[in-house]
């Protein structure tokens, strides 16, 4: 897919439609999908696309736009930046994450919107600054940032309602 899409991108000066076809079941599809369809937008090649999924057609939307906004290419709705955890994380930080996005997704957002959710006092306060609204995990409890300003610390159960509610407030 990705030499025939190049060698014609070299031939002929037409707007092309690309997609990998037969990717699979959306959890190997949709990475299939993303690096060749990635691949060839990084590099200037394509003009729409479609992601072929074994599965829910909504998910195929899903991943075709978050392959979009990986390349700096849509920005509408939400880029949530969360921090891959590591020994320093002291929250149960993809509990957090997972049920942040599921509360978000159910919001009218209209504008685009970053979130950043991370897990400790090191990395945390500069990415949770930098975002929208922000998170930076501590020992059981978290900071809470908004458009740069700290808002206050919290514990750990109470992170995501007073995150959820901090941005229903401000949108
Ligand atoms: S933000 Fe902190 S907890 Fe998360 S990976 Fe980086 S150093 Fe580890």
């Amino acid at each position: 897919m990705l030499a025939a899409y190049r060698e014609l991108a070299q031939k002929v000066d037409y707007p092309f439609h690309i997609g990998v076809t037969e990717a699979g079941t959306p959890r190997r599809g949709s990475i299939k999908s993303a690096v060749g369809i990635g691949a060839l937008l990084a590099e200037g090649i394509g003009d729409t696309l479609r992601v072929s999924l074994a599965g829910d057609p909504l998910e195929e939307v899903f991943v075709a736009k978050e392959i979009l906004r990986s390349l700096g290419l849509y920005n509408e709705g939400v880029n949530y930046i969360v921090c891959p955890t590591c020994g320093r994380t002291k929250i149960d930080l993809p509990r957090i994450a997972a049920e942040l996005e599921a509360r978000v997704e159910a919001l009218p957002i209209a504008k685009p919107l970053t979130l950043a959710v991370m897990g400790c006092v090191v990395n945390g306060p500069g990415e949770a600054r930098e975002a929208d609204f922000g998170l930076a995990g501590g020992a059981g409890e978290g900071v809470l940032f908004a458009r740069g300003q700290v808002i206050g610390k919290y514990p750990e159960a109470q992170l995501v309602d007073k995150l959820v509610e901090l941005i229903e407030q401000k949108i």
